[in-house]
């Protein structure tokens, strides 16, 4: 005789209308992948250097501008290769000597790592703090540059962006968090993500909204120290004012980035988003407040991240057999930060990603346990 487990089938009526609700890659608007299929006779193979791929750089340009309301002197730069491209670029451009950085999680911790192998930057200061907290961070002798990460995407943690000392550039990974936090850009000199997180692009870009200081400081080292010509950040930057990019970009992902700019600033821009996101994770951590089985990992609700909301589950609840279970049934990528090593799922709450989903993937997600538990 053989058992078989049949699989959890989740009833309809608890399903969300869209499954995806990973914290990047992440949702992409059906209706922005329909319309590059319609452009995409006249934009996709076609030179990036004439007008139908400059005006996407330009839309979005112009859309980030409008979206962000960046302060006056703050340029906007893109290029191909992520925000972790970014990283190389900052350790050849923007960091002179030496860096101070919060490290309080696997992406903020890689960059770490990064400085921490240029030969030509001293050991950078780390200031640490456990997984499911944030460090504060404060003024540090001999430090010219304070990195911060506005979203540790691995732990769920948001932490707030703020001039750690008046002088040195403040450098901050807003790879998850751009386009779903609130930030008041005054606060910092390179604030740099991917477009498929909040922007609901695919990957393969990185963008960065950069102060008048953080140009000078590239432009200065441009001179002073070999770049490989792929990091050269003011060439990225003077492509960018021109339309254009350093080599060909990836044209589907700014097509889907410029498309959900449109999107998210007919609903009322970077205000809207941060209520829109706020809303969703709020149903998110209130559940896991009132569930028994669930609770928040990041214990200080001030500290929680209103995009990539981490959510503990008691010993009895294997986290593993829930996100099999739901996968099974469409919901994916809510699996934890796999480094972190918790029985937790992760769930990104991104602007693309509807509320009346999310409240149905908690549902569903009680029903799973139900049935798990007999
Ligand atoms: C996703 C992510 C990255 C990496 O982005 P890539 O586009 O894969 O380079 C870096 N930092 C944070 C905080 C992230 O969430």
């Amino acid at each position: 005789m053989t058992t078989t487990t049949t699989p959890i089938q989740i009833p309809t009526e608890l399903r969300p209308a869209d499954g995806r609700f990973g914290s990047g890659p992440s949702k992409v608007r059906q209706e922005a992948v329909d319309r590059l299929r319609d452009v995409a006779p006249g934009l996709l193979g076609t030179s990036h250097r004439r007008p139908p791929v400059l005006q996407q750089v330009r839309r979005v340009r112009e859309g980030l501008v409008t979206f962000f309301r960046p302060p006056d002197g703050y340029e906007i730069a893109l290029g191909n290769g992520g925000a972790s491209l970014f990283w190389d670029i900052a350790v050849h451009h923007l960091i002179e000597h030496r860096s101070a950085h919060a490290v309080f999680g696997e992406f903020s911790s890689k960059f770490t790592g990064m400085v921490s192998a240029a030969p030509f930057l001293a050991d950078p200061v780390r200031i640490e703090a456990e997984p499911g907290t944030h460090p504060e961070v404060t003024a540090q002798d001999g430090v010219d540059a304070y990195a911060l990460t506005h979203c540790e995407t691995s732990t769920g943690v948001a932490m707030p962006i703020s001039r750690p000392a008046p002088e040195g550039l403040v450098l901050v990974d807003a790879t998850s968090a751009a386009g779903g936090l609130s930030v008041d850009l005054t606060q910092a000199d390179a604030y740099y993500f991917s477009p498929q997180k909040c922007f609901a692009s695919d990957g393969g870009l990185w963008v960065a909204l950069l102060s008048p200081a953080a140009v000078e400081r590239a432009q200065r080292l441009t001179a002073q120290r070999y770049v490989p010509a792929l990091l050269d950040l003011p060439a990225a930057l003077a492509a960018t004012r021109k339309d254009q990019t350093i080599n060909t970009p990836a044209i589907a992902t700014l097509f889907l980035m410029g498309e959900q700019l449109d999107w998210m600033n007919a609903r009322g821009g970077l205000a809207w988003a941060v209520e829109d996101c706020a809303r969703k994770a709020a149903h998110l951590y209130d559940w896991a407040a009132r569930s028994d089985y669930a609770t928040p990992f990041v214990a200080d609700p001030s500290q929680r991240s209103n995009v990539v909301c981490t959510i503990d589950f008691a010993d009895e609840v294997a986290a593993d057999e829930v996100t099999g279970a739901l996968r099974a049934n469409g919901i994916v990528d809510i699996e934890a930060y796999r480094k972190l090593g918790r029985n937790q799922v992760r769930v990104a709450v991104f602007p693309a990603v509807d509320l009346a989903d999310v409240e149905r993937l908690t549902a569903a997600i009680d029903y799973v346990v139900a049935h798990m538990r007999g």
